[in-house]
């Protein structure tokens, strides 16, 4: 079998999937989205898919091998996101080639269901409480939240009030039983992290993401230090490089997603290191299907999986869903919180290619926000 041709569709909302066909006839997909660099990307794939041509598809390490190494400059967010819709991709026709889902060939499932949170929105403590109750409605026992909007660099006591009322919130109308993981996003200073986590301790939140910026990984043992809520991040991270000084630095769950971080390949490596750090992973998803569906395969195969991110609904999907892309939904359905085993070959999912190829022609432009502060200087997003 030899890869014949490699295409790339911008899909709205915001999403970017390859397509790799084989002379077989067999066809794999995957989705190497990069939030707001989609173009860039798929500049990345296509000259990325000159070394993958003709290439037999099931020598996957080879293949990831020569994409990420095959030149001179490597690594970043925009070639690890390539790589990874490419390496997505591989899998699904290697599962689909020797008819079985990605988890049996990562050596089999170890366990028979993923539990899944959902993103709340909402500013003030009341709205809060409605998105949550939906999401509960929605079959969800997990939410995260962003922790505020921007930030100043020392928090006023209304900005960090603010940020404790609406995780009371939360936990209210949540109880006991369920969980609330809190995003800071990358918004915060250290001082402002160290100040509030201690103040959120009492309402438990499920973790505390992303308190320092990625280039920022020296900083994050001091916030691992300073409270005792299990502390993740690794969303921005795209390497077992680059996740070992921030697992060294004790964060409690690795976030590495799965088409920025080298794809199914990589993150498969990402959680058995994090598994000797006692580092749970939670892989990062507010993204298309098949994102998901890797993140999902994943999951079934690693031990030290702790839950599952998703974006059916989430606010920035505007324009299109996730299930707008699949033939079948089923896979994806929520049972008491959690998508039961997928046994369907490769990534378990039917891509509805029409669908694609028409939503390609509209195409998006989706680009993260520029904040500034309220003096005129720029501020974190
Ligand atoms: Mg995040």
């Amino acid at each position: 079998m030899r890869v014949d041709r490699v295409e790339t569709f911008m899909v709205p909302p915001r999403w970017l999937f390859v397509r790799v066909e084989t002379d077989s006839g067999i066809v794999g997909w995957g989705e190497a989205t990069c939030e707001g660099r989609s173009e860039t990307v798929r500049t990345a794939v296509e000259q990325l898919a000159e070394l993958l041509m003709g290439r037999d598809p099931l020598r996957i390490e080879d293949n990831w091998q020569v994409l990420t190494k095959g030149s001179f400059y490597r690594g970043g967010p925009i070639l690890a996101s390539a790589v990874s819709g490419l390496d997505q991709a591989l899998w699904d026709i290697a599962g689909k080639h020797f008819g079985t889902p990605v988890h049996q060939l990562l050596g089999g499932h170890v366990r028979d269901r993923i539990r899944m949170y959902g993103w709340v929105g909402g500013d003030d403590p009341g709205e809060v409480a409605d998105h949550i109750s939906a999401q509960m409605d929605a079959g969800l026992t997990a939410v995260k939240m962003n922790a505020s909007g921007r930030m100043a660099a020392v928090a006023t006591v209304a900005e960090l009030d603010a940020v404790v009322r609406r995780v009371a919130a939360a936990r209210e109308v949540l109880g006991d039983s369920r969980d609330v993981a809190v995003d800071f996003h990358g918004r915060f200073s250290v001082a402002n992290v160290r100040r509030v986590a201690p103040l959120l301790e009492p309402y438990r939140p499920f973790f505390l993401e992303e308190p320092v910026l990625p280039e920022n990984p020296h900083l994050l043992q001091s916030v691992t230090a300073a409270t005792s809520i299990p502390v993740s991040t690794g969303e921005r991270l795209y390497s077992r490089q680059e996740f070992l000084p921030v697992l060294q630095a004790g964060i409690a769950v690795a976030q590495p997603d799965l088409s920025h971080a080298g794809g199914i390949t990589e993150v498969r490596r990402i959680a058995s290191l994090a598994e000797i750090y006692d580092v749970q992973l939670a892989p990062h998803c507010p993204l298309g299907p098949l994102a998901l569906a890797a993140c999902l395969q994943v999951g079934f195969a690693t031990p030290n999986f702790l839950i599952q991110e998703q974006s059916i609904g989430i606010h920035y999907n505007q324009g299109a869903e996730v299930l707008d892309y699949v033939v079948d939904k089923a896979p994806f359905a929520f049972i008491n919180g959690h998508i039961e085993r997928m046994t369907g070959p490769g990534l378990g999912i039917e891509v509805d290619e029409q669908a694609v190829r028409s939503a390609d022609k509209r195409g998006h432009a989706w680009r993260g926000p520029v904040w500034r502060h309220s003096d005129g200087s720029f501020a974190e997003w």
